[in-house]
């Protein structure tokens, strides 16, 4: 099993930037919002399942998702919500483990912003958390995207709390500095991942000679 960090933090925390520091050290990030976005794409088996349920409305001209509707739909009616994700789960967390398995860098990243709220942290051998304050988030994702103040907040609410989130932590970044602050963090974090990942590696080996030995 290759070791696993589970990286995470709410909207607007600085993953992405983050996880990009890691990938130029060479190291893979699985993202599952992308994998996410992927399962209901057009051709799948989950979304035929989604149309067999709701019908054309679910789809747009061209046949793909309608997903705008379906976010309407499942905020509107929670019991739909839960049909879906009992769909789209087990897809995404076989999808998951499939890319995490055959990575090629030396420890793989899962990145995933509902990584404690979907219960991912056990797939990962460690976890950790790009933290700022809920403030830094508002301005950071008003900066950067085209959303309103009411959104954010929703996004905020649904998503678990700072203190949640940090009790789940291995390891925490705090990202209320500047860019230039984050790099030798990440390179420092790096380095011991890659002794933790090497620990599991010879772990591993180990065992699996002393059960050779033992057939
Ligand atoms: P989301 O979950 O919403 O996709 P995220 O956690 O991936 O967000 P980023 O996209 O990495 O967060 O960062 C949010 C915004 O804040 C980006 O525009 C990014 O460039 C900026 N940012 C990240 N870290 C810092 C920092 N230390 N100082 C200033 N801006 C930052």
């Amino acid at each position: 099993m290759m070791w696993v960090l589970g990286l995470t933090g709410g909207i607007g925390s600085g993953k992405t930037t983050v996880s990009d520091l890691f990938s130029g050290h060479g190291i893979t990030v699985v993202d599952a919002d992308v994998i996410a976005r992927h399962i209901l794409d057009q051709g799948t088996p989950a979304l035929a399942a989604v149309t067999e349920r709701y019908g054309k409305q679910a789809l747009t001209d061209d046949g793909s998702l309608n997903r705008g509707w379906l976010r309407e739909k499942i905020f509107a009616e929670p019991e739909e919500k839960d049909w879906l994700n009992q769909l789209t789960h087990p897809l995404i967390r076989s999808q998951l483990l499939e890319e995490l398995e055959a990575a090629a860098s030396p420890y793989v990243i899962l990145s995933a912003p509902l990584l404690v709220e979907n219960n991912l942290t056990r797939l990962c051998d460690r976890v950790l958390v790009v933290d700022v304050s809920e403030e830094t988030q508002r301005q950071r994702t008003l900066a950067r995207d085209k959303v309103s103040s009411d959104q954010i907040e929703q996004i905020l609410a649904a998503q678990a709390s700072r203190n949640e989130r940090l009790a789940a932590a291995d390891d925490v970044i705090n990202n209320e500095g500047t860019l230039s602050e984050l790099a030798p963090q990440v390179k420092a974090l790096h380095q011991d991942y890659l002794g933790r990942a090497q620990l599991k590696r010879a772990r591993e080996k180990a065992l699996q000679t002393d059960q050779g030995q033992e057939d």
